[in-house]
C-alpha cells in the first residue's frame, strides 16, 4: 500500500523569529499522526538551518527548489548536496509559480529531478493545468505532457509527484475530490500504481480526509493553511 505525504510549503513566508515561534509552539502542542503518513513543510532555504535545529518531532524538512547543478559559478542558487549537508530530504521543483516566474519548464524541473536523486534528495514534481487550459478541457493533455517530459527518466520510486491545478493554487478554490481524483487516476495511469501523488491547491483541515480518501490521492501539498501552527496540525492529525 502507498503511504501519505503531507507537505505544507511555506513559499516565501516567515523570517527567523517567526519559524522559530512556529516550531517552539508546535513543540508544545499534543497531536497524533498516522505512523504510515509522512509529513512536513519545505521551508525558504534560508531559515532551514533555524528549521532544523528547533524541530522536535519527525516532521520531514522540504527545499522549494535546488540548482540543476552540483557546483560552481551560478550566482543565488543552492544545490542539492549543500540542503543535504542541513538535513533536507525532500525538495519541490517546478512549482506553478517557479513555472511562471522564472520560466522553468519540463527540462529544467527534469534536470534538477535527476540531480535532487543523484545527491539522494525526494523530488516533488509540480504538475498542473491552468484555468484556460482546465476550462477548454485540455487537462490530462496538459498534465499529460508535463509528467511524460518532467519524469524522463527517472525512477518512480524515488520521486513524488504533485498535481496541483494553477487554478486552485491560494484562491480557495479547490478541486472537487471527483476531479482531483480523476487527474490522480489517470497520472496513475500513464506512470506506475506505485508513484506517490499529490493533490495541491486550496487543501484546509476542512477537506483534507475527503481528499485523502480517493483512492488515487496519496497526500497534499499545502499552502495558506500550513503557515499556522493550529491549521497545520489539523492538516496531519488524525
Ligand atoms: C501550493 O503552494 O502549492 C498550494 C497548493 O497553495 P495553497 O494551499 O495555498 O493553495
Amino acid at each position: 500500500m502507498r503511504k501519505k505525504i503531507i507537505i505544507g510549503n511555506w513559499k516565501m513566508n516567515k523570517d527567523k523569529k517567526e519559524t522559530e515561534n512556529f516550531l517552539n509552539e508546535i513543540s508544545k502542542k499534543k497531536f497524533e499522526t498516522d505512523k504510515d503518513t509522512i509529513y512536513g513543510i519545505a521551508v525558504p532555504s534560508i531559515n532551514i538551518e533555524t528549521f532544523s535545529l528547533l524541530k522536535t518531532n519527525e516532521m520531514k524538512i522540504s527545499s522549494q527548489d535546488i540548482s540543476q547543478f552540483d557546483s560552481g559559478a551560478y550566482t543565488g542558487e543552492i544545490s542539492s548536496s549543500m540542503l543535504k549537508s542541513f538535513g533536507v530530504t525532500y525538495v519541490v521543483i517546478g512549482h506553478s509559480e517557479r513555472r511562471a516566474y522564472h520560466f522553468e519548464t519540463n527540462k529544467t524541473v527534469n534536470l534538477k529531478a535527476v540531480n535532487a536523486i543523484k545527491n539522494g534528495l525526494v523530488p516533488i514534481i509540480c504538475v498542473g493545468e491552468t484555468l484556460d487550459e482546465y476550462e477548454n478541457k485540455q487537462s490530462k493533455e496538459v498534465v499529460g505532457k508535463q509528467i511524460k517530459e518532467s519524469l524522463k527518466g527517472l525512477d518512480l520510486s524515488k520521486i513524488v509527484v504533485a498535481y496541483e491545478p494553477v487554478w486552485a493554487i491560494g484562491t480557495g478554490k479547490t478541486a472537487t475530490f471527483e476531479y482531483a481524483q480523476e487527474i490522480c487516476e489517470f497520472i496513475h495511469s500513464i506512470t506506475s500504481k506505485e508513484l506517490l501523488i499529490q493533490y495541491g491547491g486550496s487543501v484546509n483541515g476542512s477537506n483534507i480526509k475527503d481528499l485523502l480518501n480517493q483512492p488515487d490521492i496519496d497526500g497534499a501539498l499545502v499552502g495558506g493553511a500550513s503557515l499556522e501552527v493550529d491549521s497545520f496540525i489539523s492538516l496531519i492529525s488524525k
